[in-house]
């Protein structure tokens, strides 16, 4: 019987990389990429890997950043845009203004498991900035804002095992898991972001 391969772990396998889409898992032996590292489909067994063209490689990095952070084209074409009017380099600028999306400064304190459960959280209203709901997952935080879980959402069911837990963060965030607040410290930089995302790639395909 075919082994069932979760749609999610189908894209880590299709970009060739952990993207880290569902929790635990991901960091777990069950990780498909641990189990089965080819590309799904019909060629999937096949040793050789396709070799892509130089846009079919600016397309797949494009894709994985996409798919990582779990932006859609259009959202992720404006964070470049913006960049690229920014002082400073476009393909820093552009990650650094991804990563400051709610949803992920929820995922980087540890709050949740993966990017997908924090927006989950962040849309069912259980996070504060600065002491007012914000259910918005891809509202832009600043350095200084305090975010916290909801007083009255911190005995929810989900949280339990936070409680106390210690978390490995980034540290341009700090979050206390007693007291559910967090800060955020400074404004990510390039060296904070997952180091293997070769971010040129994509302003070269964005500005071909
Ligand atoms: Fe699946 Fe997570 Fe592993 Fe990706 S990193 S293959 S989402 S378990």
């Amino acid at each position: 019987m075919a082994r069932t391969i979760q749609p999610d772990c189908r894209q880590c396998r299709r970009e060739g990389c952990k993207l880290f889409l569902k929790g635990e898992r991901c960091t777990s032996k069950k990780c498909a990429m641990e189990r089965r590292p080819v590309i799904p489909g019909q060629h999937g067994n096949s040793k050789r890997r396709v070799a892509f063209s130089e846009y079919g490689t600016q397309l797949r990095e494009k894709q994985k950043v996409k798919r990582m952070y779990g932006v859609l084209e259009k959202q992720f074409r404006k964070y470049y845009e913006e960049a690229s009017k920014k002082a400073g380099v476009t393909g820093e600028n552009m990650l650094s203004l991804i990563e400051r999306r709610l949803d992920n400064v929820v995922y980087r304190m540890g709050i949740a498991t993966s990017r997908k459960n924090a927006r989950q959280i962040v849309n069912h209203g259980h996070i504060t900035v600065n002491g007012r709901r914000v259910n918005i997952p891809s509202y832009r935080v600043k350095a200084g804002d305090v975010i916290a879980i909801k007083e009255n959402k911190q005995e929810n069911v989900a949280f339990k095992p936070l409680r106390g837990s210690k978390v490995v963060m980034p540290k341009w965030v700090e979050f206390d898991t007693n007291s559910f607040v967090g800060k955020v410290v400074a404004l990510p930089v390039r060296e904070d972001i997952d180091a293997d995302i070769k971010e040129q790639l994509i302003v070269e395909l964005y500005s071909r």
